[in-house]
């Protein structure tokens, strides 16, 4: 039976949602929309499922302070007359993703009052990012109390990690109470993991490093369509640089940060979030298009140790994975910077990567060289619709 679900994606300065209609075999987009900027230059687009606008409108820094009023415009939205006559109808569910699962979920969970206390009481694993996780989930409970709901985590897909993989080399203690190394961006990878299956088959089932590079950038390994280990750990700041994390540091800086520099743990984690990676290094900007087109030795010094770093963490999840049998790109950075995979596969080389020019700028989905022992492709993520497929299976089993 056809069922309408909403599928929710709310980050910490921006919202994305999708409508679909589901079955069991297939889910068909009816709208996608957008509110990004949110505190800074408020925008929201909203789009049919084939693409055509259906709403484009720009806000005055104020008009959208939060994620919460973000919230509320979309969901008025959805529940009016347009958005009702997008959608097809009345929602049947709404799916969110919700960053943290901590030790206890390794898959979507249907939301009742006892699951929704349990994702809250894992909010200090995850105090940036939960919260804004939680609003829209309060936000449909208040509207349409009855309407299902389900959240899908994206520490999930990580959960099978096998214990060494799960570790930090600290006391047992502190394992117990959850300091793992969950992982993140589970949703994208599944996705992919997925998507393998339709587009490149006989890799599906091989050993495949995804490079998940957009605002938040990680490198998940996985063998047999299951994550085996990831560069993000306890919490999204760990592993390969992004636009304004460091990625991995040494312990030791927080300490001298805390000690010599007198920060406080607000202003350390503000630190770490929003002024290092790619920005705080290159003191120019965040965002890779910026830095390409920069004559800044500091925006090429930036790009080149994001490649460096990238190179070298493969070099990790080969070793872990035994080798690899493919590398695939998605998400912001990966789906769209062509220079910047050019520079990625020739540092991986030793791990018989190639590339394929034309096919890489024409950003075609198998961009292999000719000879390369193992395949490249560029594979666009979409978290919305693994949300909608696991709200789907969840309620409708
Ligand atoms: P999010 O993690 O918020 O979903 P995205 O996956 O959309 O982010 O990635 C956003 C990033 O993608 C931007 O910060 C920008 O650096 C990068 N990006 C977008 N377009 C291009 C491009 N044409 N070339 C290189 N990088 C790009």
């Amino acid at each position: 039976m056809q069922r309408l679900i909403l599928a929710v994606n709310a980050g910490s300065s921006s919202i994305k949602f999708q409508a679909f209609a589901a079955d069991h075999a297939s889910l068909e987009r009816r709208v996608a929309g957008q509110l990004d900027g949110i505190g800074s230059q408020p925008r929201l687009v909203i789009k049919t499922g084939a693409g055509d606008i259906l709403k484009e409108q720009s806000f005055a820094t104020g008009e959208i302070a939060s994620v919460e009023a973000a919230e509320e415009l979309i969901g008025i939205w959805l529940l009016g007359a347009d958005g009702a006559r997008a959608v097809g109808g009345p929602l049947d569910a709404v799916g969110h993703r919700v960053v943290h699962g901590g030790p206890e979920f390794a898959g979507p969970a249907a939301i009742d009052d006892g699951v929704l206390a349990r994702i809250t009481a894992l909010t200090h694993l995850a105090p940036l990012h939960q919260p804004k996780n939680l609003a829209p989930i309060h936000a449909w409970r208040r509207r349409q109390p009855n309407l299902p709901q389900v959240a899908c985590f994206d520490t999930a897909f990580h959960r099978g990690h096998g214990e060494l993989a799960d570790r930090f080399a600290i006391p047992d203690a502190l394992y117990r109470e959850g300091v793992r190394r969950y992982g993140f961006h589970g949703l994208s990878y599944e996705f992919i993991a997925q998507r393998l299956r339709d587009v490149a088959p006989e890799i599906a089932d091989g050993r495949v490093i995804v490079a998940h590079l957009g605002n938040g950038c990680s490198l998940c390994a996985v063998k047999n369509g299951r994550s085996i280990d990831s560069t993000m750990s306890f919490t999204a700041l760990d592993g390969i640089p992004m636009g304004t994390r460091p990625g991995a540091i040494d312990p030791g800086i927080v300490l001298y940060l805390l000690r010599e520099k007198g920060m406080d743990a607000a202003a350390i984690e503000r630190f770490l979030y929003h002024e290092c990676g790619l920005k705080g290094l290159s003191g120019i900007s965040n965002d890779v298009r910026v830095l390409e087109a920069s004559a800044d030795p500091m925006a090429r010094l930036a790009l080149d140790h994001f490649v460096y770093r990238i190179a070298k963490e493969m070099g990790a999840l080969a070793a872990v994975l035994g080798g690899i049998d493919a590398l695939v790109f998605t998400a912001g950075i990966g789906e769209n910077g062509a220079a910047l995979r050019r520079e990625i596969v020739a540092a991986g080389a030793w791990l018989g990567l190639g590339l394929d020019d034309a096919a890489n700028q024409a950003r075609a989905l198998d961009i292999s060289g000719k000879g390369a022992s193992a395949r490249c492709l560029v594979i666009p993520t979409d978290e919305e619709r693994m949300i909608a497929r696991h709200t789907y299976a969840t309620l409708w089993p």
